[in-house]
């Protein structure tokens, strides 16, 4: 026969809600943007400070670098088609 004991009174301290996940700050970054031409991840910031940047039709596009800057202020409806395909 088996006697288990309904009144165990062990294990009610560790409630394991207490394990609060302290949402510490990802570096993950939101705020990137691709660069049209090529297809790369490029930082909207760095590209701003650098002058990598363009506006079309009220829209800022950034680029890695110099080469699709003005690849893109060429000809940016190219770009911009969907039919596009970036690449490096
Ligand atoms: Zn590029």
């Amino acid at each position: 026969m088996s006697r288990f004991n309904p009144q165990v009174q062990e294990g009610t301290d560790q409630s394991k809600e207490t394990h609060v996940h302290n949402h510490h700050q990802m570096s993950e970054q939101p705020g990137q943007a691709t660069d049209p031409v090529c297809g790369m991840e490029v930082d909207p910031k760095k590209a701003a400070a650098a002058g990598l940047t363009a506006e079309h039709e009220g829209k800022t596009y950034y680029f890695c670098g110099r080469g699709c800057k003005l690849e893109f202020s060429d000809d940016p409806a190219r770009y911009l088609d969907p039919s596009y395909h970036p690449s490096m």
